[in-house]
């Protein structure tokens, strides 16, 4: 029997679907190669190296990621499996893809259907360089947990098929799927489940879609892996500052002991990592209120940044080292009429000595400039012609220049285009090359 299911105007098989990823398990394991060791990276004897590949059944672990589920990749301590959202996206993303090549270091990327579409060469780069490929949507719509089911479900198969569409096969697509935004849903969760791909979100991410500087993201991807001890780190190609830091996050992982690792699907011939239930808790001996059920506030994501980059705000440079940066409280906000009278409005918290702003003056300290300053005095007639006759002699060497600085400071002589008018005595006609002005005159 063939199930369809409605999506927008289209109709699809489900049993269609399911063999596709058949398919997919059978053709990823063709195509994904042993974990590459750091011994054995050519060019670079202390890279940093994929220490293993974890082979999961997606059927079996269907929501994996503790920013949102209870359950995560069954990681030992020290170990991080590197995630790369909304590719792909020149140049970013083959800089990100060199900097992993260069170290022998396996991620996951997760396409958007559109980039696919319009850059299928990157999608095919991230194949062949032995990366597991799942899918992000069509559009990355940051709406997927209000949405219609139907539209959700619309979204996840075109961004499929515009990503196999670049590959021309879409058994090389892992059944891996990455919410836009991490704005979960049940249904889609169900839906995605009931198609055999896997819901990922992850355990830390290291903000590299706000407008901070690549050593902020590097710190905030340190100290939180640091937090957690192991997990799924959660990270954007497409930005120049992730890109920036890459090399300099790999070394540093290296340096502190943690190992990547790669994440690829079971298949027939290639059986999943034998596993215990309690593997799949990233602290299996926390307690379970420990688990983040649903994630409140929404990220403000960024996945094409290809125009002109935003100037950061002050909201921009406060951040924190922990999920705080996404609960900002409402009584920051700036409310005009909150402050009394002649008072400065300060930040709550800001990111300065106070100190530095009480030095602001009241603006009724500041002496105010008499009108006598702007007053010009009364020029005599004689006077004003010497200037005239002044102007003009240096007219002579600067023709431009000195006649304008005549006009503009008495005010009452002007260029005229025409003979027609009496010359001043001991003046005569300046006609500066393209100008074709007459003589100055008197009004
Ligand atoms: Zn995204």
């Amino acid at each position: 029997m063939i199930n369809f299911v409605s999506v927008g105007h289209r109709a699809r098989p489900l049993s269609v679907l399911a063999s596709a990823f058949g398919l997919a398990l059978l053709a990823t394991s063709l195509l994904v190669p042993t974990a590459a060791r750091a011994d054995g990276c050519p060019g670079n004897p202390g890279a940093l190296g994929t220490s293993r590949t974890l082979v999961i059944d997606p059927t079996e672990h269907t929501k994996v990621g503790t920013m949102q589920y209870s359950e995560t990749l069954p990681l030992k301590d020290h170990e991080v499996v590197l995630t790369f959202d909304d590719g792909p996206l020149p140049p970013h993303s083959n800089q990100v893809l060199e900097t992993l090549a260069s170290e022998c270091v396996k991620a996951t990327f997760f396409i958007i259907g559109r980039m696919a579409h319009q850059f299928p060469d990157g999608v095919r780069r991230v194949r062949d360089a032995g990366h597991t490929i799942g899918t992000h949507s069509e559009n990355h719509p940051l709406s997927f947990n209000r949405m219609p089911v139907e539209r959700a479900m619309q979204e996840i198969n075109d961004g499929i098929e515009h990503t196999a569409a670049a590959l021309g096969d879409r058994s090389a697509i892992a059944p891996f799927f990455r919410i836009p935004g991490l704005l979960r849903a049940e249904g889609v969760e169900e839906y995605l489940a009931s198609q055999g791909i896997m819901t990922w979100s992850a355990d830390f991410p290291a903000d590299d879609w706000r407008h901070i500087s690549s050593a902020q993201v590097l710190h905030l991807a340190l100290t939180r892996l640091e937090a957690k001890g192991k997990g799924i780190l959660l990270l954007h190609d497409i930005q120049g500052r992730t890109s920036a830091m890459l090399p300099t996050l790999l070394r540093e992982l290296k340096a502190r002991g943690y190992k990547i690792v790669h994440v690829v699907p079971a298949t027939p011939d290639r059986p999943k990592t034998p596993t215990e239930p309690r593997d799949w808790l990233l602290h299996p001996d926390a307690a379970p209120a420990a688990a983040v059920a649903s994630w409140p506030a929404v990220p403000r994501f960024v996945y094409t940044q290809t125009g002109a980059m935003v100037a950061p705000g002050l909201e921009d440079t406060r951040y924190a080292d922990d999920m705080t940066v996404f609960h900002r409280p409402r009584d920051r906000v700036f409310r005009p009429g909150r402050f009394a009278a002649d008072t400065v409005p300060l930040p709550p918290e800001p990111l300065w000595p106070r100190s530095a702003l009480k030095a602001v003056s009241p603006v009724n300290d500041l002496p105010a400039p008499d009108r006598s300053v702007f007053r010009a005095p009364p020029m005599p007639r004689a006077e004003l012609k010497l200037m005239a006759r002044h102007g003009t002699q240096h007219a002579q060497q600067s023709p431009s220049a000195k006649v304008d600085t005549a006009v503009e400071t008495t005010g009452s002589i002007r260029v005229q285009p025409t003979t027609g008018h009496q010359q001043l005595p001991g003046s005569w006609p300046v006609t500066p090359i393209g100008l074709h002005r007459g003589p100055l005159t008197l009004r």
